[in-house]
């Protein structure tokens, strides 16, 4: 808006006019008086001033504006008629007005002086705006580093807080921030701790790490600053996503004595199975020796309790058996001899070793699958291992239902042997636990016998053997557990 102050009504009149034909907005003061009021009151783009009016002069208003800070820097136009010499111009500008205008007014030329004026009020008012959302914008940035670096803080006063040793690295894997025990291992706080030369180098985890961005779990041996021995530490590392860019946060856990207490029990356990074992074998021998000794009707109640030792005997056999060959698993010496082999023999030797040693059980053997011919590559003793545990736990967790199947399937590049069981079957959420060793489901583990190592053996024969192992099932719908092995033989096999 353009404020026009001029004592005489026909001088606002006609500039008003003019103004209003061009589209300004405008308003008007008939003395300086009123328009300093206004003036403070409202926001003008420029002001038109008369020099000559009675009371207070446009100098003196112009004066006047220019002591506010609010107006100052409005631009002024004085119009007078009769001071037009040098002198009055000039103290037109030393008073803060930017232009002088001489009556009569030449329209065409007001309206030039007007319109730059007001074009240069609209330029500064832009300006002012984006210095505003400028200002604005730094001091946004600065609460968001502020906010940024208080979070740092409390993640760096968090870390040196565990009981762990506590790292942070970029995501091209440079280290920010370590706690003081990272000074255990290392002796800079730009480098890993060093590694045992058997393990597997962090950097190159690590990088594989970052650049898939998934996060990073390792057991691995680092050498302690003021030992020569090794400890072993679990490390993990995960990806924190920080404005858009994954940072990573790192944890050694010190695990050495949870690992050298796995490896005295594995010790244990090897010893003591094979230990078991060599007695147990002479029982075995000798109860068979006695039973042909005695030939004993089969329906006298001695014949019952010998056939009854030998049962035993033969389930103690099974269980040490498994024993060694967890131990044997653990030190990476399951030997696994691979020929081709018949699978239909030995589906069949498995089937019938498993129908001799349950010869109580009234559940039906039923086939399904016809694999006869069929030739596959590898452990005939071990993979009939895998089966007969399958179908003894058939007969365990299915006891007192009315069959048992065992299916084989030929498909494009393998077979599928399967073993399908209609008894208590394993809630949903559990079984992808139970080929883990030791592992029994809760819920059954009371009213069954065993130490859940069988299907972590099976898992690991077929596993050597390239194929899957697997099951399906759900709580009280029984169970079908699975093995697949690849069809392909080795070329010179053929
Ligand atoms: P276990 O000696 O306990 O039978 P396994 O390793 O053979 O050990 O089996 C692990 C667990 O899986 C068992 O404890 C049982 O809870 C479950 N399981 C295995 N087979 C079956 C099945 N056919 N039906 C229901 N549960 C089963």
């Amino acid at each position: 808006m353009i404020l026009i102050v001029d004592d005489n009504p026909d001088n606002i009149y006609s500039l008003q006019k003019l103004l209003e034909s061009k589209n300004f907005k405008v308003d008007t003061a008939h003395s300086g008086e009123e328009a300093l009021k206004k003036i403070l009151k409202y926001n003008y783009a420029l002001i038109i001033l008369d020099v000559q009016m009675p009371d207070m002069d446009g100098f003196e208003v112009a004066e006047n504006i220019a002591g506010f800070s609010k107006t100052k820097e409005t631009p002024i136009i004085f119009l007078s008629a009769v001071n037009t010499d040098k002198r009055f111009i000039t103290k037109g500008y030393d008073s803060g007005g930017l232009d002088y205008v001489t009556k009569p007014v030449d329209p065409d030329i007001l309206m030039l002086k007007v319109k730059t004026f007001y074009r240069l009020y609209e330029q500064t008012q832009a300006l002012k705006d984006i210095q505003q959302t400028l200002e604005m914008e730094v001091e946004r940035r600065k609460q968001a580093q502020s906010e940024l670096r208080s979070k740092v803080d409390y993640l760096h006063t968090l870390l040196e807080s565990l009981p762990q040793i506590a790292f942070t690295c970029d995501h091209l894997g440079n280290i920010g921030f370590v706690n003081g025990r990272w000074f255990q291992f290392s002796d800079s706080e730009n480098t890993f701790p060093q590694t045992h030369p058997d393990d597997r180098s962090i950097t190159a985890e690590l990088q594989e790490s970052l650049e898939s961005g998934k996060p990073l779990e390792m057991e691995v041996r680092v050498k302690k600053r003021d030992e020569s021995g090794y400890s072993y530490q679990l490390l993990r590392v995960w990806p924190i996503l920080e404005n858009g860019e994954n940072n990573w946060v790192g944890t050694f856990t010190d695990i050495d004595a949870q690992k050298k207490a796995e490896k005295e029990k594995d010790e244990f356990l090897s010893i003591a199975s094979h230990e078991l074992k060599t007695p147990l074998t002479s029982i075995k021998a000798y109860m068979q020796l006695l039973d042909r000794k005695l030939s004993l009707d089969k329906s006298c109640a001695e014949a019952k309790y010998v056939g009854r030792v030998q049962d035993q005997v033969e389930k103690l056999n099974s269980l040490i058996t498994d024993l060694l060959d967890l131990s044997k698993i653990d030190n990476g010496k399951l030997g696994i001899n691979k020929k081709v082999f018949s699978l239909e023999r030995m589906v069949q030797n498995a089937i019938d070793s498993i129908v001799q040693t349950h010869d109580q059980s009234n559940m039906e053997l039923y086939r399904r699958g016809d694999i006869s011919g069929l030739m596959v590559y590898g452990d005939e003793i071990r993979l009939e291992q895998v089966l007969v545990n399958f179908l003894t736990n058939a007969y365990k967790y299915a006891a007192g239902t009315e069959k048992v199947i065992v299916d084989c399937s030929v498909m494009t590049d393998v077979v599928k042997v399967s073993v399908i069981d209609f008894g208590i079957g394993i809630p949903e959420n559990k079984l992808s636990e139970v080929f883990e060793k030791f592992y029994r489901v809760e819920e059954t583990s009371f009213d069954f016998q065993g130490l859940g190592i069988g299907l972590y053996i099976c898992s690991e024969i077929i596993r050597s053997h390239q194929g899957t192992i697997g099951v399906e099932s759900s709580a009280g719908k029984g169970a079908t557990f699975y093995f697949t092995l690849p069809l392909n033989l080795p070329t010179d096999a053929k």
